[in-house]
């Protein structure tokens, strides 16, 4: 079963995709004018193409997991010296195409997670993911992966969906504009100011922002892309805190928390994002402490301590409705919670 239809490709969406227009274009060049591989027409190399793009995964790794060896030598000069650039480009390491695990169809609520294995072998890196069942998977139902982060929400996920793999997904939880009741996409309407907007997605995959109050004139809905830049600012407002344990960095996002309860419904995608890195940021604040001072006390740290308690579950809470089982999500946040409770 490879999830791949060859018209799409080589019809509108070569149009629309125009990163893999070129590529196919360039390919077809090469191998039959170049390579004088004629037995090949276009069309056979724009499917090979597809197969390859829609099944393959990307290695994004993080920073310092990057092995120097391998990245670093065919980069231009200017950035080997600026090691933060050098880590800002490379964070896509390869595309890798797994026989078997192409098998495994995407859902926006995964019944698995893959851990991705780098060994070295003839000085070269080779890629292997190990696939885990996050829930019991009852014998002869599909295995789910997802293309995408589960952690935003129906717009954002039907996007890429659509730009990167061609096609809508209509999982239940795409079909559910309130995601399961976790409302994940809900922003506040701007027309009425008194109910939430939802995303609500046709067979052809366009969304409509519908809100809730059947008085409002955003009843009938209005078009998909209205609130973009509303997300947008609230991102670059989170990415402007430095990545750092302080207190400082602490504060800013409460602030930004804060802010986002007048604009997003408190489960919405992007405030659970920025709640993590709350989390994230105050246990690693806390744990600066304890190593400076050998223990934190509760008299002076309760309210971060309690705050971590508070948020985590809130986190949890979300995860158990669209990241059921075990995975790395529950591992996270779970362990902070854990450790802040004893
Ligand atoms: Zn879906
Ligand atoms: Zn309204």
């Amino acid at each position: 079963m490879i999830k791949f239809n060859t018209a799409f490709i080589l019809s509108q969406d070569r149009v629309k995709n125009k990163q893999l227009g070129r590529q196919i274009e360039r390919t077809v060049e090469f191998i039959r004018n170049t390579c004088e591989l004629l037995e090949f027409d276009e069309t056979e190399i724009a499917h090979a193409i597809g197969v390859w793009s829609i099944n393959s995964f990307g290695t994004n790794l993080s920073p310092n997991l990057v092995d120097s060896r391998y990245f670093l030598i065919n980069l231009p000069k200017k950035f080997k010296a600026q090691s933060i650039l050098i880590h800002q480009l490379i964070c896509r390491a390869a595309t890798v195409l797994f026989p078997k695990l192409c098998l495994a169809a995407h859902n926006c609520i995964p019944n698995t997670y893959g851990v991705l294995r780098i060994a070295e072998s003839e000085n070269f890196p080779h890629f292997a993911m190990d696939l885990y069942a996050s829930m019991d998977i009852p014998k002869g139902s599909q295995i789910h992966t997802t293309y995408v982060d589960t952690l935003e929400g129906t717009y954002e996920r039907e996007t890429i969906l659509w730009s990167n793999y061609f096609f809508h997904c209509d999982c239940k939880r795409c079909s559910d504009p309130t995601e399961l009741g976790t409302y994940f996409s809900a922003i506040a309407c701007t027309s009425c100011l008194k109910n939430f907007v939802l995303p609500h997605k046709n067979a052809s995959g366009e969304i409509l922002w519908v809100c809730e109050n059947e008085d409002c004139e955003y009843k009938n809905g209005i078009h998909g892309d209205n609130f973009k830049s509303l997300l947008f600012q609230t991102k670059n407002e989170a990415n402007r805190i430095p990545n750092e344990a302080t207190l400082n960095a602490i504060q800013r996002l409460e602030n930004v928390v804060k802010n986002c309860s007048q604009f997003y419904h408190r489960n919405h995608w992007i405030l659970i994002k920025i709640e993590e890195r709350l989390v994230e940021t105050i246990s690693a604040f806390l744990a600066k402490v304890e190593k400076t001072l050998g223990r934190f006390s509760k008299d002076e740290h309760g309210d971060l301590i309690q705050r971590v308690i508070d948020v985590s579950e809130h986190c949890l809470e979300i995860g158990d409705i669209l990241l059921p089982g075990e995975n790395m999500h529950r591992g996270n946040n779970g362990l902070r919670n854990f450790v802040m409770n004893e």
